[in-house]
Parts: structure tokens; C-alpha cells; sequence
């Protein structure tokens, strides 16, 4: 018998290669009938979503299809990495439908976080990419914080429209949608998972009381993340899991702070200063002389400088410096995306430097907190 090669849910084609991937289903499972993908299986079976990626070219194709729809937009970004979560250029793909920013991972913040001031900041900077926001809801999938405003949000927005779920991997999509699942759909009905007409195919929609639809598109692999970057062990060291402890240096120009081995800042030129690094407490931070730091990193990376271990370190690309004066005007953030930021306390006019693998998303940015 032939073997099928696409799935019966949504109709993406099968692979037995790469279980993040579109399509997955483990080679035994060709005799189940009948024959879907994993991700089909596990909505289908245990009523949970489970993630697929897509890189962006792909996944930009998937997104142009939802201007022409009557859709309500739920982007989910995380807030540990915001600039490298959000997708820039949404706006353009979605055309006159409303979106609902969902912040996700809010738990990771200090408990002392002024949540008002926090909210206009994530305002502020979707605009400033360009993004019209229907509604901005801080939320923790972890804690199942903010899920009533969320729901409140979708509800009072949707209408008649089908609910389209976007956002990069590793965000929290998969705990946020089978949240919005079980709140939403009859249970005593089977889910049943069908393909979503016109595109290709990689995106699964599940059907709700009212004839209208959850689609869940995979979540976009940028590769600009650390947490792209790293091995799959190393994750926890960067992704944070516990809430934030923030690291306080009071530095003189010319000092060095290492993160693990991961990444180091050099605060080059300005007066005394303290600084504030909101990274992994996973990582520990190594405070050496500006000049002494080249070679310490040469004599120690994946050894005292870790993680990454050596080999691992050998796997990433080559550190990049990135060079910035600290303009005048409110405080300023140094951000690494998916490592973290490291918050600037003193005067303006300094000069600092990160060095991280080529390639991590590196800029300065108005205080987050
Ligand atoms: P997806 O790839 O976007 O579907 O994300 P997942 O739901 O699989 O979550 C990715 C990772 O982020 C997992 O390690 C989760 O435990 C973690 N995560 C998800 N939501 C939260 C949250 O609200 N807070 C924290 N701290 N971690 C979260």
C-alpha cells in the first residue's frame, strides 16, 4: 500500500524528519488511521495544541492571506524579548483588522513592576514598529494571569470573525491557545481539524460553537534570538524560567561584566554608574577589567565562562562588538534579544559595547522598567 502524504486534518504534507517542524508524524503512526499529523493527532485526541515553526519567508506568504479575511489578530509576543518576538510588518499583512497584543511571560518582571507605566510603554514601541494595537493585554500563560482580559478582549472584538493566533516560537502560543480552546469550544464535540483553504496548508483551524474558527499558524522562527541560537540545553540558561532577580553593578569606565559565557558588556567611557542586568539568573555574571577581558575570555570560555561548555561555544557564530554612546533624554536599556538587557542608571553620554554570537539582535531602547 501506498504511503500517504499528506495529512487528513490540514492537509500539510507529511514528514518524518523533524518533529518541530510542519507535518510530523512519527513513522508507526502511517498504519493509525486515520493518518494525520501529530499536531492534528494531539488536538484531535487530547484536545492540546503542541507547536510547529516555519521559518519567516514561509510564514510571511501564510500571513498575507489574513488581510483579505474578517479576522481579529491575537499576537502574542514575549515580553523577555520583545523587540525579537515582535512581528514587524504585521500591520501590513493584516490589513484593516483589529489586533490584540497579548504580552505574555509577565510573571518574569519584579513584583514591584508599575504595570500602568509598562502598558504605554509596549503601546509606545508597537508603534513606533508600526502597529495599531485594538487592545494591549499583559498576560502569563504560566500563571494563567491576565486570561480573563484576554478572553474579554476576544470576545468583545471578534464579532463574527474567525480568531487567528500569531507569534514567534517559543512565545507561549501553545498554552495560550489551548487555554482559548477550552474556554471556547464544546467539548462534548469531537475537535475536529480542517485545512485552511488557500494557503499552504500549515496552519490548522479549530472549530468553534459558533461556526467560527481558532487558527493557529506555526510560530515564526527568527533567527536573530539567542534562543534560536543556542542548544536546546543551554535554553534554560537564557530563556528565564523564574522571575527576574535584577543584578545591580555599580562599574567604573573600563570594566567588564560577563554572562556566563554567553555574552559580556563593556562599559567603556562615562562617569561612576550603576547598572542593572535583567538577564537568566541561570547565568552567572563575571566582573573584570576592560583590558584583562579579551584574554580571560580567551583563557576561560566554556570552562569559568559558562554555559555555553566548549564545544557548544564552538558551535555558535563568532562574538560581534556592538558599539553604543547612550543618548540624552529618558533611560535607556541595552538589549540582546532572548538574553536579556542590561538597564543603564547614570548619567547620559556613556559608551558601552556588548559582544554576543553575530547575528543576536543587539539595540538600545527607552527603559522597559
Ligand atoms: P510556543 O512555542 O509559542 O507554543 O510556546 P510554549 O507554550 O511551548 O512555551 C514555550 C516556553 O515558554 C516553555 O518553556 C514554557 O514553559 C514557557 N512559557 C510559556 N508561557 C510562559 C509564561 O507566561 N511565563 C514564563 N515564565 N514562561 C512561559
Amino acid at each position: 500500500r501506498q504511503q500517504q502524504s499528506h495529512c487528513s486534518g490540514c492537509g500539510v504534507k507529511l514528514q518524518i524528519g523533524n518533529p518541530e517542524l510542519p507535518g510530523y508524524l512519527p513513522e508507526a503512526a502511517y498504519n493509525r488511521e486515520p493518518v494525520i499529523c501529530q499536531r492534528c493527532f494531539r488536538i484531535k485526541n487530547y484536545n492540546e495544541m503542541s507547536s510547529v515553526s516555519l521559518d519567516q519567508d514561509e510564514f510571511l506568504r501564510l500571513l498575507s492571506g489574513i488581510g483579505e479575511k474578517n479576522a481579529l489578530v491575537v499576537h502574542i509576543v514575549d515580553l523577555f524579548d520583545f523587540e525579537g518576538s515582535l512581528i514587524s510588518g504585521l500591520q501590513r499583512f493584516v490589513g484593516s483588522n483589529p489586533v490584540i497584543l497579548a504580552v505574555n511571560k509577565c510573571d518574569l518582571l519584579p513584583k514591584v513592576t508599575n504595570w500602568n507605566k509598562l502598558r504605554n510603554w509596549v503601546q509606545q514601541r508597537a508603534k513606533e514598529q508600526g502597529l495599531k494595537t485594538a487592545e494591549i493585554v499583559l498576560c502569563s500563560a504560566k500563571r494563567g494571569q491576565g486570561f480573563d482580559r484576554l478572553l474579554d478582549a476576544v470576545s468583545s472584538l471578534r464579532g463574527r470573525r474567525d480568531v487567528y493566533v500569531v507569534g514567534a516560537t517559543n512565545v507561549g502560543k501553545s498554552t495560550l491557545i489551548n487555554r482559548l480552546i477550552s474556554d471556547y469550544s464544546d467539548l462534548e464535540q469531537e475537535l475536529t481539524t480542517s485545512r485552511y483553504p488557500g494557503t499552504t496548508l500549515d496552519s490548522v483551524k479549530i472549530p468553534l460553537d459558533d461556526g467560527h474558527y481558532i487558527v493557529d499558524t506555526p510560530g515564526i522562527v527568527y533567527p536573530w534570538r539567542y534562543s534560536e541560537l543556542v542548544e536546546r540545553r543551554d535554553l534554560d540558561a537564557v530563556m528565564p524560567v523564574k522571575p527576574l532577580k535584577p543584578a545591580v553593578y555599580q562599574l567604573n569606565a573600563g570594566q567588564t561584566l560577563f554572562f556566563g559565557g554567553m555574552g559580556r558588556f563593556d562599559f567603556i567611557q562615562g562617569e561612576h554608574q550603576s547598572f542593572t542586568c535583567f538577564i537568566s539568573g541561570s547565568l552567572k555574571i563575571h566582573r573584570t577589567k576592560l583590558e584583562r577581558a579579551d584574554e580571560l575570555y580567551r583563557d576561560h570560555r566554556g570552562v569559568m565562562l559558562a554555559p555555553p561548555s566548549l564545544e557548544d561555544a564552538d558551535k555558535l557564530p563568532q562574538w560581534q562588538r556592538h558599539e553604543f554612546r547612550i543618548g540624552r533624554g529618558s533611560r535607556s536599556d541595552v538589549f540582546v534579544s532572548g538574553l536579556g538587557w542590561i538597564k543603564l542608571n547614570g548619567a547620559e553620554g556613556a559608551v558601552v559595547a556588548v559582544h554576543v554570537p553575530k547575528g543576536v539582535k543587539v539595540l538600545v531602547r527607552p527603559s522597559l522598567i
